[in-house]
């Protein structure tokens, strides 16, 4: 990569501070991580031998609350990619007006290597390793790619042996019978969808005139496409790491799901085992899949995907960014030029960070909500960030992305200005 992930997503800020009046000192304190920690996870593996890991934790911003992120556990896992997604969630969670800031961990590693035993040890290790730098009142981890409710768990149970007293809050998409919250596996599934059902209307199109590729058949792709599919759009390819399945007329997601379930590959769907037996299809790759002829493209796998090198070859009209960081910026000039409209990352994949939050409030209130009460609450934030960045973007003549960074500027810069502006200490001024 010639340019580093972080300076590719500061760009976006660089685009929306022009429509927002910030004060100088606010976007002087938004261009750096508050806090960054490296550490080093030993790990004694299953045939005795010891082996070390990198695990990273960033707080980007926490003016406007606690440090809030997920924890990814991938091979590519660096301090950059680990800061660029701390950043994202402090934007994040201004959009979605959370009381929280943004953070991120992670660590490098291919955990498709280790056994459920060295997983285990390996993630009580790491919390280990930043225990000093987390809490319920200091940054709050949450599951994110190749991490899931099972290991929240561990952590959570592991910083409540370090504190000696339980602390359910500290990490969020826990199971539900250690204060997980309703909901919160789907969370970011049914996030998007709202914003997708909120957005598509607009340019009149209609579910069953929609085709729809998703990119990433994972904790979020395969639940998206599920619910696309139900709702009427017709899902004519998924893919995972390994490669896609396309059927012109839409797939069976639901059986595609339990393949995916039962082999773990999209691989071999068609033609090797039972479901080829009920459905008809073909395979293809992951680039075959991101320059189909859909109307809704949704990369739901990791960040880079649609860059400078493929955007000429997009098709889609609408792309709803379910991952975080799949286009890059100079990919969305051209996509912009080509009339394709892109939905960015800190709106569509919002819904898992909103029901985080909900969940960190059941904690703390003891109160456990239904799912009914859940997905509805959810269901309003989403639907009120979505119209109020689409009025942004409508008013300014800007995209969908620009328009979402200045409305989580606008209550960023408020935030920081509250604690004292340069005026305040230069001139005496109160404001
Ligand atoms: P996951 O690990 O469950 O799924 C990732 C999927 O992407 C897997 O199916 C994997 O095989 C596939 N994949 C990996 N590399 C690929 C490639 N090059 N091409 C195609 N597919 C590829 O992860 P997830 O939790 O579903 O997260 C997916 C994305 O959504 C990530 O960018 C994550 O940061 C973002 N996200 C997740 C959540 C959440 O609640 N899980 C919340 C917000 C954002």
């Amino acid at each position: 990569m010639s340019e580093s992930l972080f300076a590719d997503a500061s760009k976006r800020l660089a685009n929306a501070i022009k429509y927002v009046s910030i004060s100088e000192d606010a976007l002087e304190h938004l261009k750096y991580p508050k806090a960054s920690l490296n550490v080093s996870i030993p790990v004694r593996m299953d045939d005795g031998s010891l082996r070390v890991f990198q695990g990273y934790r960033v707080r980007y911003d926490d003016t406007r609350g606690p440090g809030k992120g997920g924890v990814r556990y991938h091979p590519n896992v660096s301090m950059d990619e680990v800061q660029s997604l701390a950043f994202w969630m402090t934007f994040k969670c201004a959009l979605l007006n959370l009381p929280f800031g943004g953070a991120k961990g992670g660590i490098a590693l291919n955990p498709k290597e280790l056994s459920r035993q060295e997983l285990e040890r390996l993630s009580r290790n790491y919390i280990e390793a930043i225990a000093d730098f987390i809490g319920p009142d200091v940054d709050i981890l949450a599951p994110d790619v190749y991490t899931n409710a099972t290991i929240m768990g561990w952590m959570m149970d592991q910083y409540s042996i370090i504190k000696r007293q339980i602390c359910p809050a500290v990490v969020t998409g826990k199971p539900l019978t250690m204060g997980g919250s309703q909901g919160r596996e789907s969370a970011t599934a049914m996030g998007a969808y709202y914003v997708i059902k909120a957005i598509l209307p607009r340019f009149e199109q209609l579910p069953e005139n929609t085709t729809v590729a998703v990119q990433g058949f994972g904790n979020v792709g395969a639940i998206i496409a599920d619910l696309l599919q139900q709702a009427g759009y017709q899902v004519v390819a998924v893919s995972d790491s390994q490669g896609g399945v396309y059927h012109e007329k839409g797939l069976d997601i639901p059986s595609i799901r339990q393949h995916k379930q039962e082999h773990k590959t999209l691989k071999g769907i068609y033609c090797q085992d039972s479901v080829c037996d009920t459905i008809s299809g073909e395979t293809l790759t992951n680039a075959e899949l991101l320059a189909l002829d859909v109307d809704v493209l949704i990369p739901a796998a990791l960040e880079n995907q649609i860059t400078e090198a493929n955007a000429a070859e997009i098709k889609a009209k609408y792309i709803f960014e379910v991952a975080n960081g799949p286009v890059t910026s100079a990919a969305d000039k051209i996509l912009a030029e080509k009339g394709t409209y892109v939905f960015p990352d800190i709106l569509v994949n919002a819904g898992g960070v909103t029901v985080s939050y909900f969940e960190w409030v059941q904690n703390r209130s003891g109160l456990y909500w239904t799912l009914a009460e859940v997905n509805q609450r959810l269901q309003e934030k989403m639907e009120t960030e979505t119209r109020e960045t689409w009025a942004i973007a409508q008013d300014l003549a800007v995209s969908m992305r620009t328009a979402a960074y200045i409305h989580a500027l606008n209550r960023l810069g408020e935030a920081l200005d509250a604690k004292g502006t340069r005026d305040y200490y230069v001139n005496g001024l109160v404001h």
